[in-house]
């Protein structure tokens, strides 16, 4: 059976990241997108235009979020905002950006006057010499800042990213003292991700037994100054009070298919034993070989429900900047599918589930409860039954009320069939962009 856990996967399905290109005037020592920088291209208009196309037809993605390199620097990303605010079919439009260029006000408002109304920006250090030394770029701490005070003045929605790193870890609380007077509604941490250097010959792996307390200490600052955090990459169990912080989840990317490649693995001793080992990580394959698997530090929640090989990458519900976490039946559209199926056979439905791949909806009757899993239709591939947009199946029975959940899978299934309209979008791809994507290596020869 293919099993996704360990696989860093973008998972949130609501949300849809376009790489505008590849360039920077950046060179923050941690970069994730550094190797891309010259193997890849960005995204090509007519790529734009179809995906955009596909989700006014679908209104799979209620968000857009153009990324590069640096989104600024490109002269198309206007060409690209108004392309995605003509169609109509995203609520928002964010930016994630290192914030420099905005601290042209002139060019923030243009944006904002475009129709990006969201902006990501990264800042990796709470004072100048600490993000210089991280981005490699004397005076990018003034620009970031500068910009972060722009988007404040202009009431846009405003988040940052901090990602941790040996260089910056013990400043994490300072950055949120230098970020608060700005109020942005959401500061993510997100530990730092080896990419290539997988032996972290740079060390910039911080241990745990540094990273925890410290995140810790930054979360309780922004709990009491009324600011969301969300954290990536660091265990759940590591968070203590701040575990609903926690959030490893990551949004479909249009970038070559290749990028995810080079992505770390994960893993967790203690997987089949955590109740949360669904949707935390644990810790990346680069942090055991450098730190060990932390045996002593991680602190598993004791399963209530059976361990069950997860089948399916991470999910998660919407994201909505300053409004926590979206409820586990936040999908309308894909709830409606199913709509009256659980109240006809004295039901509940507890959990609608998308991924990229599936959509699953949990339905429970008592101490029972099943699984209906929709995957994209694929006609070759075995099934329950087929609609036009979905091969259907069913999983993880549990309990004895087997009677009952034979009419709810049942019953389930033929609401779906009535109720697809066809082209309802789940796709098997990680990148959802091939191979064009990606500029050709130089030869190496002279001719
Ligand atoms: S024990 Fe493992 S799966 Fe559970 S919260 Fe900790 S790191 Fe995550």
């Amino acid at each position: 059976m293919l099993t996704h856990k360990g696989r860093f996967d973008p998972t949130r399905f609501e949300d849809l990241t376009v790489t505008v290109d590849f360039h920077c005037h950046s060179a923050c020592r941690f970069c994730i997108v550094q190797e891309g920088m010259n193997l890849f291209k960005g995204v090509s208009e007519d790529k734009l235009r179809a995906a955009v196309a596909d989700n006014a037809r679908s209104r799979r993605y209620r968000r857009i979020c153009f990324t590069g390199g640096e989104v600024t620097l490109e002269r198309k990303l206007f060409d690209y905002v108004a392309i995605a605010r003509a169609s109509g079919s995203f609520e928002h439009v964010r930016l994630q950006t290192n914030g420099r260029m905005l601290a042209d006000m002139a060019l923030a408002r243009r944006l904002l006057n475009a129709g990006v109304d969201e902006y990501f920006v990264s800042l990796h250090g709470h004072d100048a010499a600490t993000q210089d030394n991280i981005s490699q770029r004397p005076g990018s701490f003034d620009e970031a800042v500068r910009g972060i005070a722009n988007l404040a003045e202009l009431g846009v929605c405003l988040m940052t990213n901090t990602v941790i790193c040996t260089l910056n870890v013990e400043h994490l609380s300072r950055v949120v003292d230098t970020v608060q007077p700005f109020r942005p509604v959401r500061m993510e941490f997100w530990n730092y991700l080896p990419m290539e250097d997988y032996a972290d010959e740079r060390d910039l792996v911080a241990p745990m037994s540094k990273v925890a307390p410290e995140v810790r200490r930054a979360l309780g600052k922004i709990r009491e100054l009324g600011i969301e955090g969300r954290v990536k990459y660091v265990p759940r169990c590591l968070l203590g009070d701040f575990a609903e912080a926690h959030d490893d989840s990551q949004p479909d990317v249009v970038i070559a298919e290749k990028f995810y490649d080079a992505y770390p693995q994960f893993a967790c001793l203690y997987e089949a034993k955590c109740e949360h080992s669904d949707t935390c990580l644990g810790l990346h394959h680069p942090y055991v070989t450098k730190f060990g698997w932390e045996e002593g530090r991680l602190q598993p929640t004791p399963r209530t429900r059976p361990f069950v090989e997860p089948e399916d990458g991470l999910w998660v519900g919407s994201d909505r900047p300053g409004e926590g976490m979206a409820d586990a039946l936040d999908h309308p559209a894909w709830r409606a599918l199913v709509e009256g199926v659980a109240p006809r056979n004295e039901a509940r439905l507890s959990a609608v589930r998308l991924t990229r791949r599936t959509c699953s909806f949990l339905f429970e009757h008592g101490d029972s409860s099943v699984e209906v899993v929709l995957s994209a239709r694929d006609d070759g591939a075995p099934a329950l039954t087929r609609t036009p947009s979905f091969n259907i199946h069913y999983r993880s029975v549990a309990g004895p009320a087997r009677e009952k959940l034979a009419s709810i899978v049942r019953d389930a299934v033929k609401t779906i069939g009535e109720r697809d309209p066809g082209g309802m979008v789940l796709d098997r791809r990680k990148g959802l962009v091939g191979d064009e994507a990606a500029r050709r290596r130089p030869s190496g020869r002279a001719d």
